[in-house]
């Protein structure tokens, strides 16, 4: 009897220890994030040995080496490298700008925004027109426009919450403020930074002329917030002040690069895909420790916490980085299309491409059955506080794998912060907080555990959470 006892107790005990409910998964990955994370360690490396990685640099090279090298540690059935052909603009020397004003100079922070083209050799030397929006600008038209610099000045909206939509709000004045302004004789335009902070930061980031004829191309800078006011408010008093710039930046023709692919292959579904990524590449002025290189890391952390916490996926999951997310998508658009080529099957895809900020949650591009499944998880995660399970959009990498059936997901952290940083000098690796990061690895992990093990809609009642 006593033996019998004693075999019972071992049975139940070895029972335990192996068949896991997803409470305890969850449990598992998050503190194997916390207390035996590598997402930080090779954040560290990317932005402080590598730096800022533009597509088409040196940087971007070493990037696509570096993190090859470290996927192939960690075990995984296949890594490699997917070629694709990438744009190719630098900065060059540092931009210069000042107001002119009753023969008074005031220097001010500006940088060239990404595709734009250079100033002629000596500057810009014009007055400023200050306009909030396209309809503004039109409605002055060619007469007061021609020869003159346009100043587009709306400022993030404050009052939004969730700081991606004020972002949204906002951004079309620096993606196609030139391609705008261009259209009625401008000389040049210049753009108050995605920026809710007031600071002296100038953010840039990609703008486009779109079909304009090249004659009507100018160039297009962002001033910082701190300075955009200034301008403003010395345009109040002074309406004929000059206003100089000078860039120097220049594209380049297309070369080779990369996206950066590992796997482990699934062991019951090898043909359904489960994917994370984020972007390699970044823009030039800080070293891209928020955008993207969070996502790179917690997207490569995901594949080795599921190996540690003894996960083996039935699905096959992937870790992909994509190259030339921010002045091009490139990487995105040839993954897409090799996926369809190959008739893989996209069931899930999850993007971190929004800070390495504490994690809320995520958002999910998905019909209503799929959200219905991705909604019975949630309380899985309520000891983590993540709360934030919301039907949205996903990630710009994400976005080309869509269908009618998959579901795109992106990782939702906190956005207070993020726009003080984003595309600007100051997106750097000290502003990254090692457990907040690590936590976005973890939620995403779980999030992946899940999926793995349920899959795609249809899914069975029984096979729901309970276990
Ligand atoms: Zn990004």
């Amino acid at each position: 009897m006593k033996n019998n006892i004693l075999t019972i107790t071992l049975c139940l005990a070895f029972t335990f220890s192996f068949s896991q409910t997803d409470e305890e998964t969850l449990k598992s990955i998050y503190k194997t994030s916390l207390t035996n994370g590598m997402s930080y360690q090779w954040l560290d490396h990317l932005s402080n040995n590598i730096g800022g990685r533009l597509s088409g640099s040196k940087n971007a090279e070493l990037a696509v080496d570096y993190t090859k090298a470290e996927l192939e540690k960690l075990g995984l059935d296949k890594v490699w490298l997917q070629p694709v052909m990438v744009p190719k603009w630098e900065r060059g020397e540092k931009e210069l700008a000042y107001i002119n004003t009753d023969g008074k100079i005031k220097k001010v922070n500006i940088c060239a925004l990404g595709g734009s083209l250079a100033t002629p050799e000596k500057g810009i030397t014009a007055e400023v027109v200050e306009v909030t929006d396209f309809e503004e600008l039109e409605a002055l038209g060619k007469e007061k426009i021609k020869g003159k610099i346009v100043f587009y000045n709306r400022p993030m909206q404050a009052d939004l919450i969730n700081t991606f939509n004020a972002y949204g709000g906002c951004v079309n004045q620096r993606y196609a403020g030139a391609m705008e302004a261009g259209k009625y004789g401008a000389v040049g335009v210049i753009v108050r930074s995605m920026n809710l902070r007031q600071d002296d930061y100038p953010h840039t980031g990609s703008m486009s002329y779109g079909d304009l004829p090249i004659e009507n191309r100018i160039p297009s800078a962002a001033i910082s917030t701190n300075d955009a006011n200034v301008l403003s408010e010395a345009l109040k008093k002074d309406k004929n002040l000059n206003f100089y710039f000078k860039q120097s930046c220049q594209q380049f023709d297309d070369v080779q690069s990369y996206n950066v692919i590992g796997e482990i292959t699934g062991s019951a579904f090898p043909n359904e895909y489960i994917i994370v990524g984020g972007h390699l590449d970044s823009w030039d002025l800080g070293d891209g420790a928020h955008d993207d290189g969070a996502g790179v890391v917690q997207s490569m952390d995901v594949l080795r916490l599921l190996k540690e916490s003894g996960i083996t996926p039935k699905r096959s999951i992937r870790v992909v980085l994509f190259m030339n997310e921010e002045n091009g998508l490139r990487g995105a658009t040839e993954y897409a299309k090799i996926a369809e080529a190959k008739n893989e099957n996209h069931i899930f895809a999850l993007e971190s491409d929004s800070g390495g900020f504490t994690p809320r949650g995520f958002s999910f591009a998905t019909n209503a059955t799929n959200f219905k499944q991705v909604l019975a998880w949630k309380p899985l995660f309520k000891p983590y506080l993540i709360h934030y399970f919301e039907q949205g959009g996903s990630g710009a990498d994400v976005g080309p794998l869509k269908s009618e059936t998959n579901v795109l997901a992106g990782l939702r952290p906190d956005s207070q912060r993020y726009f003080d940083h984003h595309h600007a000098s100051n997106d750097t690796f000290e502003h990254v907080n090692k457990r907040e990061l690590e936590l976005g690895a973890a939620t995403m992990t779980s999030l992946v555990y899940l999926y793995d093990k349920y899959g795609v809609n249809p899914v069975p009642e029984q096979q729901q959470i309970k276990d």
